[in-house]
């Protein structure tokens, strides 16, 4: 049996397994892919503190490594399911069942794609799904957010302190974000609404250039030129193995506090996958030492 078993190898779930071998638990991980998770596939991070400029690559295997040094043992099986037995947790994968005195959930969430012909292509070569870690590569140049709620709106106004132009692009004409931020975009110079309206096209060889956008009343195309991207329809956490396991929000995220404890004593969920406001690397780090010392101690408790 393991002291710890973390379902997930993105930031949270290797951030977790590195604080929990240095506080000597026997740690396995899983992980259905390949290790790293989101951050694998941007080209540059340049906002987790101390790190000027890493590739995304990178740091995700900086941190295997570092796992992988301090003896944390990998098992590259997807998980079909989880069971609590009080004092034991089992983790079952297609072709075998391991147990654990602990648990830590950090499958994370994946952003929702537009579904447009060419946009994994063009990711990280004009599209994004983070204003906050990408915003800075377009600086005096012309974007879109495309989306709605609170990230969309979020996104248009970090983006409008650094772009000479934003245009705000949502499928209906009534916001699901917050009015008083709406309210203050409406003030911002060169940010500029276009409703009713999606995106059907995405153009460009080497880098985004232009999209075609579709007014769904009237079902006109138009072209609209642009630099970047930024698509912000939400996201997906990746926890439906887990949702008769732990409680979740409606919204299928593992409803978790900032000690990342769930409502299942020995559980923890760690990252995008828990309800949280802040959906940042360096904050799915934080969740990963918090989980990993929460379990600690509850495994000492036994
Ligand atoms: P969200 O609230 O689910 O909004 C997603 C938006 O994308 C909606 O406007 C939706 O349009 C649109 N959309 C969904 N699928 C689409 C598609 N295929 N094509 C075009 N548009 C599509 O997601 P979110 O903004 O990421 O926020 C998630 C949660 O975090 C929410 O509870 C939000 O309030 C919260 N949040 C809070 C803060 C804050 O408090 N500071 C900041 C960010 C996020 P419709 O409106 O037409 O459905």
């Amino acid at each position: 049996m393991y002291d710890l078993m973390i379902i997930g190898a993105g930031t949270a779930g290797l951030s977790a397994a590195i604080y929990a071998a240095r506080a000597g638990l026997s740690t396995l991980v899983f992980e259905g892919a390949m290790y790293g998770g989101q951050i694998i596939v941007s080209p540059t991070v340049e906002n987790y503190p101390g790190i000027g400029c890493i590739s995304g690559a990178d740091f995700a295997n900086n941190l295997y490594a570092q796992a992988e040094q301090l003896g944390v043992q990998f098992a590259f099986e997807s998980v079909v399911s989880a069971e609590n037995h009080n004092d034991k947790k089992v983790v079952k994968t297609a072709n075998a069942v391991y147990e654990g005195k602990a648990l830590i959930l950090a499958t994370g969430a994946k952003n929702r794609p537009l579904g447009i012909a060419g946009e994994e292509r063009l990711t990280g070569r004009g599209i994004s799904y983070c204003a906050t870690c990408d915003g800075s590569f377009f600086q005096g140049k012309t974007v879109a957010v495309m989306g709605g709620g609170n990230t969309a709106l979020e996104d248009a106004e970090v983006l409008s302190k650094l772009c000479s132009k934003v245009y705000l692009i949502h499928r209906r004409s009534e916001f699901r974000g917050e009015s008083s931020q709406v309210e203050r975009l409406k003030k911002l110079p060169n940010v500029e609404f276009i409703l009713d309206t999606t995106i059907v096209e995405l153009h460009g060889d080497t880098a985004l250039s232009s999209v075609t956008l579709e007014h769904l009343p009237t079902q006109k195309r138009e072209q609209l030129e642009l630099d970047g991207l930024f698509v912000a329809i939400g996201q997906i956490p990746q926890n439906a193995a887990f949702t008769d396991l732990v409680a979740t929000d409606s919204y299928g995220y593992i409803s978790a506090q900032e000690d990342c404890r769930t409502n299942i004593a020995g559980i923890y969920a760690a990252g995008d996958g828990r309800t949280k406001t802040v959906r940042q690397l360096v904050t799915a780090a934080a969740d990963g030492a918090v989980a990993a010392l929460a379990a600690a101690e509850y495994i000492r408790a036994l």
